[in-house]
């Protein structure tokens, strides 16, 4: 609960806030119906977009028609190109730099190798050197940038500013990477979780406002998710909320989990986990058409596609390992729905992909659940994208937040 009263400057921000969101979720719009949409005086619009035409934040962009000869409505939009926000996004292995405009669109992508257990400071350094090099490659001008958004797997510390475990990727805890990248790039960073970070660049497409509740899962490293609750994306009071991947599925002798516990969802529906144990079942009696595959490619490692494959096909071996993976996995999405009573659940990741692991999920989710609980659950229509540009837009979705101030 907010207990401070609003400043003028505050109040401000909050309109000009309103406004750029106003903009992205309708398309462009008129004074008029900016007014009416937002609840202030046309006076108040009129200056406002006097204020932002001037930054060029906004543009003129056309006109309404109209049947009479009175005035013509001329209709603003946010302009695309006025602004340009970078991004470094942290995975396990993998660091991708991006840049975008403000409505999302590309500048430069460029995707890095790092080790696991990566030093924090060496990578940040290397990271940020080559992110300033794409900018200047790319002719972007400072007074452009407006920030670097920062996302990164793991657990931040509860200021947002430091990333408490990320979970192998970089080796320090604890470690301060928004001051990092502020003195290495002399840029404002907003860091998120990588997650968290995927379901913002989701709803920034989708251009949604506040609406229902929603979950976002995303199964490719480990099983990660996120959730919104009246429009926002929450973060629980210790940063880990909608873990959904560490709820333990199995109660004794489960296997080893990436979080240091035994036995959690992760360990027996991720990517990972149903490619382990494919390996570790595969057998020409029980497993063999992965077994046949296996044995045309011996050097190629186990991947989930190679279980999913052989699983469609009719290997009951590997068909048993997807359905407890799936079993699993409906589990813990079906408590989510009589938890949160989301209107759509949104699954990110190579394994909705597959028509076999998909169709048997979907099947799996109507097992014991009433009809008052049939939840819209569907594939990202963005699947496995968002990661090109999710980092990046945290410094634009900021910038909204900010009023572009
Ligand atoms: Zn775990």
């Amino acid at each position: 609960m907010t207990l401070s009263g609003d400043n003028l400057m505050r109040v401000k921000r909050s309109n000009r806030s309103a406004l750029l969101y106003a903009l992205h979720q309708n398309g462009a719009m008129s004074r008029k119906r900016l007014s009416q949409t937002m609840g202030l005086t046309p006076a108040a619009i009129t200056k406002i977009t006097a204020d932002m035409l001037s930054e060029g934040l906004i543009r003129e962009s056309g006109a309404l028609p109209t049947a009479s000869a009175g005035r013509r409505e001329i209709l603003l939009e946010i302009h695309p190109d006025s602004r340009c926000a970078l991004g470094v996004l942290i995975n396990l292995r993998k660091a991708t730099l991006s840049a975008v405009r403000m409505n999302g669109t590309s500048v430069f992508l460029e995707e890095l190798a790092i080790p696991a257990q990566a030093d924090a400071d060496k990578t940040t350094e290397l990271l940020c050197a080559r992110l300033m090099a794409l900018t200047e490659e790319h002719e972007l001008p400072p007074e452009q940038i407006l920030g670097v958004g920062v996302a990164v797997r793991g657990i931040l510390t509860p200021d947002c500013r430091s990333v408490a475990d990320s979970f192998g990727a970089l080796a320090q805890k604890d470690y301060p990477l928004c001051d990092r990248i502020e003195a290495l790039t002399g840029y404002h960073a907003v860091l998120e979780n990588n997650v968290r970070a995927l379901f913002a660049a989701q709803r920034f497409f989708d251009r949604e406002g506040s609406d229902g509740p929603q979950f976002f899962l995303r199964c490719e490293y480990g099983i990660g998710a996120a959730m919104t609750i009246d429009g926002q994306i929450q973060h629980g009071s210790t940063q880990q909320c909608a873990e959904i991947g560490h709820i333990p599925v199995i109660r004794r002798g489960g296997k080893l989990c990436s979080c240091g516990k035994t036995g959690c969802l992760e360990t027996v529906a991720s990517p990972a986990a149903i490619a382990e144990a494919a390996a570790d079942a595969l057998s020409e009696r029980d497993t063999p058409i992965l077994w046949r595959a296996h044995r045309a490619a011996p050097d190629k490692p186990m991947d989930v596609e190679d279980v999913l494959t052989a699983a469609a096909g009719g290997d009951a071996g590997a068909g048993r390992i997807v359905d407890e993976a799936v079993i699993a996995l409906a589990g813990a999405l079906k408590s989510v729905v009589y938890l949160l009573d989301p209107n759509r659940i949104v699954l990110y990741g190579r394994m909705f992909d597959h028509p076999y692991f998909l169709s048997r999920l979907l099947g799996e989710m109507q097992e014991g659940m009433d009809g008052s609980h049939a939840v819209a659950l569907e594939k990202s229509r963005y699947n496995r994208t968002l990661d090109r540009s999710a980092a990046a837009l945290l410094a634009v979705r900021d910038c909204f937040d900010r009023g572009g101030m």
